[in-house]
């Protein structure tokens, strides 16, 4: 299969740079999305991750990054808006992008996403994470954003440049950017629909539409990938950190507490070894 990695992995803080390492380690080949900076950089002072005293989160940060540039590491800026299981493989869809790989890894952080009423419903039909998959589907068609990350603006009128017609929904007054676009000021509360979008829900109006584009920072592990076991708010691993979908792996702050950057390496490690294990074994 062309391009096709050893193992993807998404996010990259410290769990996924721990993984990353370690599999390079292992002799695999790997590929590292992230789509934002993650949260130790915002640490004014970590005292608790061993030979690392009195550091703060973005010396450290940048410490890890540093390492895994030396090994050749390269962490592609990009978010992750669906995951594919394809029997012995993976489709990662990266924004648009597709990557494939053998064996994943989830180290996406503590996730604060909270689906809205409809959302998972409706998912693929008429409910997006992703303009430059979706797009097009909708030309000549009325679709919602909303705007719930610094970039959504720019899918707006990259959506509107194509022929969508585009509403932007946002709490804050209009950006400055946006292009000719209509704009509502307001929070979705729900999306309304039977089989597909029809409109959504603002608490005091209604808007019809054909779709709505989701544009968060982050999405729900279970968004991301269909059939993925939670345990309470964080995903559910064994002591390999292996997922109720084989071949699928979490490891750091989205497997649950502590939520403390030492157990988000270790599991990181854990992750890696255990999927650079099982492609050996697969392959021998
Ligand atoms: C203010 C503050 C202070 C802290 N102080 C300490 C401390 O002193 N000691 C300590 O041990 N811990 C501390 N922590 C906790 C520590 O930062 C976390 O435990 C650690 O960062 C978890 O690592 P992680 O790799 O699991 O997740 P994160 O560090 O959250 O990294 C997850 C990464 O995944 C990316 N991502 C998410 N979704 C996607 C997607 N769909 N596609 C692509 N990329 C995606 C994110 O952008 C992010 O870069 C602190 C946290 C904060 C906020």
């Amino acid at each position: 299969m062309e391009n096709l990695v050893d193992i993807i992995i998404v996010g990259a803080g410290p769990a996924g740079l721990s993984a990353a390492v370690n599999a390079l380690a292992r002799g695999k080949t790997v590929r590292i999305f992230s789509n934002r900076e993650n949260y130790l950089s915002k640490a004014e002072r970590v005292d608790n991750h061993l030979g690392f005293y009195n550091i703060s989160g973005k010396e450290l940060m940048d410490k890890f990054k540093e390492h895994a540039e030396a090994m050749n590491i390269k962490i592609e800026e990009g978010k992750v808006v669906n995951i594919l299981p394809m029997g012995n493989s993976f489709m990662v869809n990266i924004n648009g992008e597709i990557a494939q790989s053998k064996k994943v890894i989830l180290t996406m952080g503590i996730s604060n996403v909270k689906e809205l009423s409809g959302e998972s419903k409706l998912l693929g039909s008429g409910v997006s994470y992703c303009a430059t998959c979706d797009g097009m589907l909708y030309r000549g068609k009325d679709v919602v954003v909303w705007d719930q990350s610094n970039d959504a603006w720019e899918e707006a009128n990259f959506l509107q440049g194509i022929g969508v017609n585009v509403t932007f929904v946002s709490k804050k007054p209009a950006p400055e950017n946006l292009n000719n676009i209509n704009f509502v000021k307001g929070t979705i509360t729900e999306i309304i629909g039977s089989n597909s979008v029809e409109a959504v829900n603002l608490g005091n109006e209604e808007i019809n539409c054909n779709a709505v584009f989701l544009l968060r920072d982050a999405i729900a592990p279970t968004s991301l990938i269909e059939g993925l076991k939670l345990n309470g708010n964080f995903i559910d691993v064994n002591k390999n950190m292996e997922t109720n979908i084989e071949g699928v792996y979490a490891a750091g702050d989205i497997t649950g507490r502590p939520l403390q950057l030492s157990k988000a390496v270790s599991e990181g490690l854990i992750a890696a070894q255990h999927a650079a294990l099982q492609i050996d074994k697969k392959e021998r």
